[in-house]
């Protein structure tokens, strides 16, 4: 049965003119004035009849303030036993009184129905959900949880409010749960369920301290990211051998006196692909290497003023056919936390970068400087610049801004994609600035806790040219 069809006709309709009526006070005001005038005018009546005009006035107004009173009474009696029911049929102050009440109390009453059977579709839509969701409150209790839950992270009825971190143990998922920011693409872990399989993880935070955590089954898209990768690894793995084969035989073909002048062209481009073949191999394989290593064994101590004078070198061999004018800026004190032979190699792609797409006699700057906190290698070149619209897809693999051109220098498309993947694995990333034709300049920028201060910072400072 409808609330609706509880209440007398007069209260069940809700309409304008009825809310302005009780809701006038001049109306219902009036109505006890008249109640009141007509029990005095009998009153008054009787009591001239009876020549008891005073007294009988004095009664009349007892009997209205008793009938007040009973409309008090059976106010109050409505409101403490039977407010789920119509309220009595009262006029005047106390009919208007109760009305409204009434209403607001039915106002609410359908307000609050709508919201449970809100909360009842939503709980059931969670519910039948595959992926698991779990809300968390604001003292890291498990507040609820919906069944894939669960199935994907072993959660049990006895569980509820009880610390996440006691029931979720992966020291991973405990450090994401504490720095949510610091993992914006939340966080895969292997099941604590199942061996091999993989849960993505994702945790928002809401409200005051609480938390939402959503995580489903990766584990298909993990084996088949894995079999790409050992695709891609097998395969230049198995290349590498015909390639020295080749490369060498080449070599020593190319080196024979007697090979005859018009095959030296043909001998000349076989050696430069297969080079360029080699450096793609090697490029593949440090991708891939950099994609299966851990994070937490990048922690060498590197001395920054000896690397940047051993990139500075090798820049200037590099830079024989080009002409450039080098510049090393070391301003920094201090040195990097980190693994030498990857930073090298991401620093080295920067530099051979800057030199190929510059044409020639042009300037480039290699600098280690501090800003703020952060400390940045950069290097800054004179060159063709790069359209501001290729900067966002600057590092993926293959990405080139000219194929033709990049192929003319020997570039594999897989330098700046290494970089990424070298800063990344440092917590650092890449800015480039560009302008077409003006020059570019690219930005490894590495936080504080990557940073080593010297504990002599003068023995560290050198600036050459
Ligand atoms: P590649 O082996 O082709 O050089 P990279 O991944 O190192 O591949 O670079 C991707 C593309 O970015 C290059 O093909 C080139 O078009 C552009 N690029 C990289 N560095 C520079 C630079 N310093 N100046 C202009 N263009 C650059």
């Amino acid at each position: 049965m409808s609330d609706s069809s509880l209440l007398p006709d007069d209260l069940n309709d809700d309409s304008d003119s009825q809310h302005e009526r009780y809701s006038a006070l001049k109306t219902y005001i009036s109505e006890d004035i008249r109640k009141l005038a007509l029990i005095l005018i009998i009153a008054g009546f009787i009591g001239l009849g009876i020549n008891y005009f005073i007294l009988c006035i004095c009664l009349g107004l007892i009997v209205f303030f008793a009938l007040q009173l009973r409309s008090l009474y059976l106010v109050n009696q409505w409101i403490s036993q039977h407010s789920n029911e119509p309220p009595p049929d009262l006029s005047g102050v106390w009919g208007a009184l109760l009305f409204n009440v009434y209403r607001a109390q039915r106002r609410e009453r359908t307000m609050q129905a709508e919201m449970v059977g809100l909360i009842d579709r939503a709980q059931s839509s969670l519910m039948a959900l595959e992926e698991a969701v779990v809300l968390v409150d604001e003292q890291h209790y498990l507040e609820w949880w919906n069944p894939a839950a669960e199935r994907l992270l072993g959660l049990k009825f006895g569980d509820r409010k009880r610390p996440v971190q006691t029931i979720m143990r992966n020291p991973e998922f405990i450090k994401y749960f504490n720095h949510v920011n610091d993992f914006p693409d939340g966080l895969v872990i292997e099941s604590s369920l199942a061996a091999g399989r993989y849960t993505q993880i994702k945790i928002t935070r809401f409200g005051y301290d609480s938390r939402l955590l959503v995580a489903y089954d990766v584990t298909r898209i993990r084996k088949l990211e894995q079999m790409r990768k050992d695709f891609v690894d097998n395969v230049s793995h198995e290349l590498r051998t015909p390639l020295t084969v080749l490369s060498g035989y080449l070599e020593t073909l190319y080196e024979n006196d007697e090979m005859p002048q018009r095959w030296r062209r043909a001998f000349d481009q076989m050696q430069q692909q297969t080079r360029r073949m080699n450096a793609l191999v090697n490029d593949l394989l440090l991708l891939s290497r950099l994609e299966s290593e851990s994070l937490q064994s990048k922690n060498q101590i590197i001395d920054m003023a000896e690397l940047m004078n051993q990139l500075f070198d090798d820049a200037q061999g590099y830079n024989t056919e080009y002409g450039h004018t080098l510049n090393l800026n070391l301003e920094s004190h201090n040195d990097l936390i980190g693994s030498d032979m990857e930073l090298a190699s991401a620093f080295g792609n920067l530099i051979t970068n800057a030199i190929k797409y510059t044409p020639p006699h042009g300037t480039v700057t290699i600098s280690w400087q501090d800003r703020g906190e952060e400390a940045i290698f950069s290097v800054q070149d004179t060159g063709i610049g790069i359209n501001s619209l290729h900067l966002p897809r600057l590092t993926e693999r293959f990405y080139r801004v000219d194929s033709g051109r990049s192929r003319e220098t020997g570039g594999t498309g897989l330098g700046l994609a290494i970089v990424k993947h070298v800063l990344a694995q440092h917590d650092a990333y890449l800015e480039v600035e560009s302008k077409e034709q003006l020059g570019s300049i690219f930005r490894a920028v590495f936080p504080k806790h990557r940073l080593h201060p010297p504990e002599n910072p003068s023995d560290h400072l050198m600036d050459g040219e």
